[in-house]
């Protein structure tokens, strides 16, 4: 097993940085705290994943990164998984993890396929909370399947992700030459492709004045990437101002930016693990 098989070294990143956002942002340390268990329990899974595919290699390398999920590895998992939401989620999303652990499985079977199936391209209308536990647990599975995908050649207006087709959560700015490189990091499979800068990946929109960027002064390198043509942003983290941040956590930190844009009338594209 290699370390992007196991993916452990992303985790326990993600881990270190939720601790140190924690500590310097009180409004968001009740998410952060939680989203630390999820994150521990993602990279165990990630790993077991990881150890029982070795065999099946192969079989996963030919396949697509959305083929039939193999219930066998995952589902003894999922009980687990349920308990440590019960103890550490916040009051509603315990209680909806409590009722689900009451079901039987031929249920946590049909959540976790359409989840499989539809997400990042259908699920506007699901609703993030109602997301949480599917997807939550099946991220690292996405994660795993991501990591074997040979990357299609760079196309700079790709919309969806090349390859899962699933729309943007992020926008991440890296640091190359004198400034920054545009990517865009996928809702379902949390891979990174190469974006334009001045671009609205929903409708397209290539204005630089339809375009408005807005930055909260508590986080100054995250901001609010705007549409008024198509009234929807994407939450953008710029690394070439802070080269700690890890974008899938930074932004749940990102709180007083969400407010902003609900505010003014934007919608974000695809809600994060936590729905803010
Ligand atoms: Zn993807
Ligand atoms: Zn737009």
């Amino acid at each position: 097993m290699t370390t992007a098989q196991t993916g452990a070294t992303e985790y326990d990143a993600r881990i270190r940085r939720a601790e140190s956002l924690s500590t310097e942002h009180a409004f968001a340390a009740e998410f952060l705290n939680f989203y630390k268990h999820v994150a521990a329990f993602q990279k165990t899974l990630r790993a077991n994943i990881a150890a029982s595919s070795g065999v099946k290699l192969h079989d996963a390398l030919a396949a697509e990164l959305r083929s039939p999920l193999d219930l066998t590895v995952l589902l003894p998992h999922f009980r687990g998984f349920l308990s440590v939401i019960e103890q550490h989620a916040p009051a509603a999303l315990a209680k909806a993890a409590n009722q689900m652990s009451l079901l039987p499985s031929d249920s946590w079977i049909a959540s976790l396929e359409a989840y499989w199936q539809h997400a990042g391209k259908y699920d506007q209308q699901v609703g993030a909370f109602a997301q949480f536990v599917p997807r939550a647990f099946l991220q690292p599975y996405a994660e795993f399947r991501a990591a074997l995908t040979p990357k299609p050649p760079v196309v700079m207006t790709m919309r969806v992700c090349p390859l899962c087709a699933s729309r943007p959560l992020l926008g991440v700015l890296r640091v190359e030459g004198d400034s920054g490189k545009r990517f865009l990091l996928c809702s379902f499979c949390s891979q990174e492709w190469e974006f334009r800068r001045i671009h609205c990946p929903t409708c397209g929109e290539e204005a630089e004045g339809k375009l408005p960027v807005y930055v909260a002064e508590q986080l100054p390198h995250i901001r609010v990437e705007a549409c008024d043509t198509c009234k929807f942003y994407l939450t953008g983290v710029d690394l070439t101002k802070d080269g700690h941040a890890i974008p899938l956590v930074d932004d749940l930190a990102a709180v007083p930016l969400s407010l902003w844009a609900h505010e003014h009338g934007y919608s974000r594209l695809q809600p994060n693990l936590l729905g803010t």
